[in-house]
């Protein structure tokens, strides 16, 4: 049996998770460099809640809320030039995926001066602010991830940075935080998680124990699907689902993802199609592509969900994400040549050529 898995971010989760651990921030530094988007932060009372308890320590904090979503690395500059300008010594990242992957490049940039044409190419110091990081979506895993994914306009789609030093030295999960997310935001969010830990068992790094957790994760999401499809979004089930997520996350810390994150790159670069849509609009006809090699491989992940066949998988994607958005011919021909060249598309046990990629496209849209 091969295993190679790491988690260095502790984690901690519970209701009123922040406040019960004021002696956590109070060990991180003395000055804090609070990441947020624009305005879920302080609507969640997530960002009140820490600058509670930061204000009871006596720690100092200056908030850097201009992270948009899918972050660019001109904000991630910038926010490196707040971090270092205020003098902040730690980061705290609130919010969804965006402003948490923005928060681990802005921990790495404010100590380090990287120029944007090697900011991919690794090599970094060990001198990064160390970060906790409070997930107000229930979805990216990021809290427990070393990636940093950035729209990157080079290559006309997303790239990560990817490093062992960006790994959060806390998470901190209060499921309160995610009350107010929108519904559609809830249910890609979901479906985002569903996909790493989908992914995750289909990576050529898949082993036993991320195999575990992938497994753990996805019937956790598939326990509360029947209440996502109903609308009835209990503050049980944004507690699964939130868990579910941070699971998912553990496992493509180890794993990383395949095809489907890189081809919805470009749904999102150029559709602006949510990130979670557009892998749950791929990811069954992946997964019906994959079956044909490794059929077995398949079976396995389907024993872990309330389905039998890739088709009833399908319908529940359908059943959460309605009618799926117009693309032409011509876009899912340049979305190919974009995605071929993405890292992730060799990751996959089965590695799809480019005549699937676009025909995996077109399926998934109707064309
Ligand atoms: P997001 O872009 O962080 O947030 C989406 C929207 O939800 C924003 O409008 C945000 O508002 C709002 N929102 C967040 N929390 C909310 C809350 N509690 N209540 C109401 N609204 C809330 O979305 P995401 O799906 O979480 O993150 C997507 C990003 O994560 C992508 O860039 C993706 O590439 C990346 N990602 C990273 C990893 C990783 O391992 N690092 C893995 C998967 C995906 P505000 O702008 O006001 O906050
Ligand atoms: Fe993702």
């Amino acid at each position: 049996m091969n295993i190679q898995y790491l988690t260095p971010t502790k984690i901690l989760m519970g209701k009123n998770c922040v406040a019960a651990n004021a002696a956590v921030f109070a060990g991180m530094g003395k000055k804090a460099l609070i990441v947020t988007g624009r305005r879920s932060a302080k609507a969640s009372g997530a960002l009140q809640d820490v600058t509670g308890v930061l204000d009871a320590n006596g720690q100092t904090y200056a908030v850097y809320d201009r992270v948009m979503s899918n972050p660019t690395i001109a904000c991630v500059y910038d926010g490196a030039a707040f971090a270092r300008d205020e003098g902040c010594d730690f980061v705290v990242g609130i919010g969804g995926g965006s402003p948490m992957d923005a928060a681990k490049a802005m921990a790495l940039l404010s100590r380090q001066d990287i120029p944007e044409e090697k900011l991919y190419d690794g090599g970094y110091t060990s001198d990064v602010l160390p970060m906790v990081f409070i997930p107000t979506t229930a979805g990216t895993g990021s809290e427990v991830t070393q990636y940093s994914i950035l729209t990157n306009d080079k290559i006309q789609s997303k790239a990560s940075i990817s490093s062992p030093l960006l790994f959060p030295a806390v998470a901190i999960l209060d499921a309160k935080y995610t009350e107010k997310l929108s519904y559609a935001t809830t249910v890609n969010t979901a479906i985002d998680a569903l996909s790493h830990a989908v992914e995750g068992m289909l990576s050529v790094r898949a082993n036993p124990l991320a195999d575990c957790i992938a497994a753990e994760s996805i019937r956790r999401i598939f326990a509360c699907i029947d209440a996502l499809i109903q609308k009835n979004i209990t503050t049980g089930v944004r507690e699964e689902l939130l868990f579910a997520s941070t699971l998912a996350g553990l496992v493509i810390a180890n794993t990383g993802t395949t095809a489907v994150h890189a081809m919805g790159y470009s749904l999102t670069y150029f559709k602006d199609i949510d990130h979670g849509r557009a892998n749950g609009l791929l990811l069954g006809g992946f997964l019906k592509l994959v079956e044909k090699s490794f059929p077995e491989k398949i079976a396995e992940i389907l024993r872990h969900t309330s389905k039998s066949t890739v088709d009833e998988f399908c319908g529940v994607l359908k059943a959460l994400l309605g009618d799926v958005e117009a693309l032409a011919l011509a876009e899912t021909a340049r979305f190919t040549e974009i995605a071929c060249k993405a890292k992730n598309i060799s990751n996959c046990i089965f590695i799809p050529s480019k005549e699937e990629i676009e025909a995996l496209y077109n399926a998934s849209f109707g064309l």
